[in-house]
């Protein structure tokens, strides 16, 4: 028999891939389903970018690049900075790799060694924790209930910090939960990472520009620009653009740990695609009013969802700040129903109603389910009306 590595077996296959995946054989079978849980929007990439993309292949940009992205892009990504967060970035602090995913594997793999501790407040995006193990690192959790809005406390960190950790995940606005940081509450998470210099925080930014709160975005770099140092902004192209198969995403840090995670890439995929720079590029120098038109979008069928599920008996969620996802809480209703677990009652879902969402549990909050809304109103009221026939069933 083969035998594996450890290192591929401490970890998970993407949970919210394999749901899209049972909900497609369904499909492929024949039936009606509706499909909640994929994390991508619905938009087509705007024109202005498929443009400068065919003209980069017609203008021969179709060869290997600098490891960490062409100049006028890794300038584009300084530019936004500053344009977008009064941040101030060196060229050498910027790597360009292929997608988002890949700038937080590149940190890990040149920040932790194995036995490092990474602190991730749960609800979480549901790779962190495996993307962790498998450089060998321990994932530590720190629970945020629905009461708290989802996110953590200062005290709640404070507790969390031991001598082994090195890196502290936050992720605002949210995916799976839609809520964001203020930058005051940031500005008390900073005040106790002070103490903890060893601590490095990785901040995923990349539901940044999908936001309707009643207060700016801020990150923790914005918030507490004496920690500068020890921060890595992680983001890209992927949601705000609809651009999530061009595989582009960036990090902005320190120079020497840039450098590192420039070495990793180096050694693993190179470049990203030369094409899907140029596309990159063109999005974040181009007009950005393509952003808005979808975020409008997002933040109707937010408004319409969260009150058309919070009037299904045993459903219970907030209104979020942002992203295309909510969280809903749904202890009730397994309650009321006898379902042991959130994963129980979506596989149930969607073998009965033909809806697929992802079970909270794989985000690190059992009790809930995520609903995408990365699709039109229709959809989506078709979805509610399932749902209610099976909750009230
Ligand atoms: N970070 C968060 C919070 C995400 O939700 C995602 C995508 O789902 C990513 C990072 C990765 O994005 P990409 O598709 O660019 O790898």
């Amino acid at each position: 028999s083969l035998l594996l590595s450890d290192r591929v077996n401490a970890i998970q296959p993407s949970p919210t891939l394999a749901v899209s995946q049972k909900a497609s054989e369904l499909k492929a079978a024949g039936h009606d389903v509706i499909g909640l849980g994929v994390g991508e929007p619905d938009f087509d990439t705007p024109e202005f970018i498929k443009t400068a993309a065919k003209a980069a292949i017609d203008a021969g940009h179709t060869k290997y690049t600098a490891v960490d992205g062409i100049v006028p892009l890794k300038q584009a990504v300084i530019d936004k900075f500053k344009r977008d967060n009064q941040l101030d970035y060196e060229l050498n602090q910027i790597l360009i790799s292929a997608g988002g995913k890949h700038s937080i594997f590149n940190l890990l793999s040149a920040w932790l060694n194995p036995g490092d501790e990474v602190l991730i407040p749960a609800p979480y995006w549901v790779s962190y924790p495996d993307m962790a193990k498998l450089v060998g690192a321990e994932p530590k959790f720190i629970q945020a209930g629905i009461e708290q809005r989802y996110k953590i406390t200062a005290a709640q960190l404070a507790a969390a910090i031991t001598p082994k950790t090195r890196l502290l995940f936050l992720n605002s606005p949210s995916n799976p939960t839609g809520t964001a940081y203020s930058k005051a509450e940031l500005a008390e998470l900073a005040e106790v990472l002070r103490q903890h210099p060893q601590v490095l925080i990785a901040s995923d930014d990349m539901y940044e520009h999908i936001l309707w709160a009643d207060f700016p975005f801020a990150n923790i770099a914005m918030a507490a620009p004496d920690l500068q140092h020890r921060i890595v902004l992680l983001s890209g192209v992927s949601k705000a653009y609809a651009m999530t198969g061009w595989r582009i995403g960036y990090a902005a840090g320190p120079a020497k740990l840039i450098a590192a995670m420039k070495k990793m890439q180096s050694q693993s995929t190179s470049n990203p695609a030369s094409i899907s720079q140029y596309a990159a590029l063109a999005a974040l120098n181009g007009d950005q009013s393509c952003i808005d038109t979808m975020v409008s979008a997002f933040k109707q069928r937010h408004d319409y969802l969260v009150d058309a599920l919070n009037q299904i008996p045993g459903m219970r969620c907030i209104a979020g700040d942002g992203t295309f996802y909510t969280f809903a809480n749904i202890e009730q209703m397994m309650a009321d129903k006898g379902y042991a677990t959130d994963i129980e009652w979506c596989e149930a879902l969607l073998t009965e109603a033909k809806v697929a969402l992802v079970p909270g549990t794989a985000f690190g909050a059992p009790g809930h389910c995520r609903f995408s809304f990365a699709t039109d109103l229709d959809t989506l009221k078709e979805a509610v009306k399932r749902i209610s026939a099976f909750a009230n069933n």
